[in-house]
Formats: structure tokens, C-alpha cells, sequence
């Protein structure tokens, strides 16, 4: 196999070719059709995530075919399209699994980050945490689905019943959400990075009400307010934004420091959350509800061994919507 391995957080990823892994009991070998570029690639890479195994093998939005079967798998059949995620396995028995908070689990494993992970022509899966995809759509289309789809969801969740929701960061996963919002009968109010009217552009186009700078206030105050960008600063500003009561949830991984601000843009109940990873039920009502909403991923493909440049170009806001690997 070919992988596109970490071997030191801070530096550059580098070409290998390894020898075919093996699914042990329970898991699943699949090929690799295409693997989405995620921001927390990026935390993974640049070291700004704790605890890393390395060297590891990143991407977490893995559209393949399993070509192999561990032993006791009977959930899948060679040849079976499959979508591997973030949350790549949990213990099962801590409390937060216990409780329906698997996506807290205590001793979890996250794809692309504490297992290896789908910037490679192969990769190894825990069965229980592989989705079946079916074979309706382009793997290329579809990877993007898998985190900034399956989060976004989350966020969208938990953003309750919003009908003014303000998206800070219009990028992978403020273009799928803004979508599926739109379907579910909201209005968007798409906040860019100043003066991008590429991104301003493209969120009119995917039906926003309204967009603006991320310091902007908007015509009328928000019902809630999900924050993409890992910009520490807009959380006051997102604050500043919502009504009375409103909620501002942050759904990245990682964000710079919140700089701090007066207490009166917290009060009157105003509520700030974090959303952490997903559950496997997730997965599956957010695989269900994208093809209901009819989502339309804005995708634009690389080779494999493009992964470094790839990672430069999210960086700098090069990318609009999400960018897919092809081994
Ligand atoms: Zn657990
Ligand atoms: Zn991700």
C-alpha cells in the first residue's frame, strides 16, 4: 500500500510504500477511493492536538470498497461501499458509552489520529464503525460527508430550533450544514473572513439570506449561531450577534484563545456550547437526512501524493468548500 504518513508533528507528510495491512478480528480492510481533507488534519499535522500517535497516517473522511474481511465480521461483504469517520472505535462500557455519549468515550480511537486513517490506498477499520454507503453518488462527492458533514449535523443539532442561524466559516462543513438548514426551513446568515467574496459568493448562492464579514452585525439578531472557524474572536462576536436566550456552539477541535469580553454578552441567557466528535447514531440519521435534503458537495479532487500542498492551500483559505484526496 501507499501512505501519506506523519512522522513528526510540524513537519511535512512523506510518501511510503508499506506492506498491505491485515484486518485483525473484527476489522475491516478497505481500498480507498477518496479521502476528504479535514481542518483537524490540519490540528493533526501542525501539532495543535495533544496525544498523537505517530507516526500515523491522517484523514478521517474515507469513502472505500472493503476488499478484505477480518475474522468475525458479519456486517459487511467484500466489495461493500463503506464511509469511515472520526470516531474510529470506544470502549463500550465507561460511562459516557454507557449513557449515549459514545462520542466522549474515555478511552476512544480516532481515525487519523490515534489510528491510522485514509490518505493511503489502504486503510484498517473497526467493522462497527465503518457506515454502509450503498452506490448511489461519487466516492469524491460523498468523503466531505463523512466529518464536515457528520459534525456540522451535530452542531445543527444541537443549535436546536434556530430559524435565524448565523454560519461563522463558510467552508467544508458551513456548505453542506447551510444546505440541509436551508432544506429544514431556516434562514442562513453566512458570516467569511473579511472581504471574501468568493466565499460570500458562494454562500448567496447556496441560498443565505445574508452574508457579511465575521464582525459584522446582521439586519436582525440570531436564533443561534455555529462557529466553524478556529478563530477565538468570533465567539464574543457570535455572542454579540445572538437574541436573548440564543445559543453559540463552537464545533471545531481546536480554536485559538477566546479573548475575553463583558459579561453582558452572556447574559440574559445566552448559552455557549462545544460539540466533540460523534456517535454512530450520528452517522447514520446524518446519513439518512443529506440525500433528503439533496447536498451538494463543492469538491475539488487531488492526487494522493498532493496531500502536503493540499494542507497549504486549507491553510491559507485556498480551498472553497472541501478538498477530496484520490489515491
Ligand atoms: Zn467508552
Ligand atoms: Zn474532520
Amino acid at each position: 500500500m501507499r501512505a501519506m504518513v506523519l512522522t513528526a508533528q510540524g513537519s511535512p507528510l512523506r510518501l511510503e510504500e508499506r506492506p498491505d495491512p491485515q484486518p485483525g478480528g473484527g476489522e475491516i480492510r478497505v481500498a480507498v477511493g477518496a479521502c476528504g481533507v479535514c481542518r483537524t488534519d490540519l490540528h493533526v499535522v501542525d501539532g495543535e492536538l495533544p496525544d498523537i500517535k505517530c507516526p500515523i497516517v491522517p484523514g478521517h473522511e474515507i469513502v472505500g470498497r472493503v476488499d478484505l474481511i477480518g475474522p468475525n465480521v458479519t456486517t459487511h461483504r467484500i466489495g461493500d461501499r463503506v464511509g469511515i469517520p472520526w470516531l474510529g472505535y470506544t470502549c463500550g462500557i465507561c460511562r459516557f458509552c454507557r449513557e449515549r455519549m459514545e462520542n466522549l468515550c474515555d478511552r476512544p480511537l480516532f481515525t487519523g489520529y490515534t489510528r491510522d486513517g485514509g490518505f493511503a490506498s489502504h486503510t484498517i477499520a473497526d467493522a462497527r464503525y465503518a457506515f454502509p454507503l450503498g452506490d448511489d453518488g461519487d466516492d469524491v462527492s460523498i468523503a466531505p460527508l463523512l466529518c464536515a458533514g457528520l459534525i456540522g449535523w451535530r452542531s445543527l443539532v444541537m443549535a436546536g430550533n434556530a430559524e435565524r442561524l448565523g454560519i461563522y466559516g463558510f467552508g467544508a462543513a458551513g456548505h453542506i450544514i447551510a444546505q440541509i438548514a436551508k432544506w429544514q426551513g431556516r434562514s442562513v446568515y453566512a458570516f467569511t473572513r473579511g472581504g471574501d467574496v468568493v466565499a460570500q459568493e458562494f454562500a448567496r448562492r447556496l441560498g443565505a439570506v445574508w452574508v457579511g464579514a465575521s464582525d459584522d452585525a446582521p439586519d436582525r439578531p440570531l436564533d443561534a449561531a455555529i462557529i466553524y472557524a478556529p478563530a477565538g474572536e468570533l465567539v464574543p462576536a457570535a455572542l454579540r450577534a445572538v437574541r436573548k436566550g440564543g445559543r453559540v456552539v463552537c464545533a471545531g477541535i481546536h480554536m485559538s484563545d477566546i479573548p475575553s469580553f463583558p459579561y453582558a454578552l452572556l447574559w440574559e441567557e445566552r448559552q455557549l456550547v462545544s460539540v466533540a466528535n460523534l456517535t454512530r447514531q450520528d452517522g447514520l440519521d446524518f446519513l439518512k437526512v443529506a440525500p433528503l435534503a439533496g447536498v451538494k458537495t463543492q469538491t475539488t479532487a487531488f492526487p494522493l501524493d498532493q496531500a502536503n500542498e493540499v494542507l497549504s492551500k486549507l491553510r491559507t483559505g485556498q480551498i472553497l468548500g472541501a478538498a477530496v484526496l484520490r489515491p
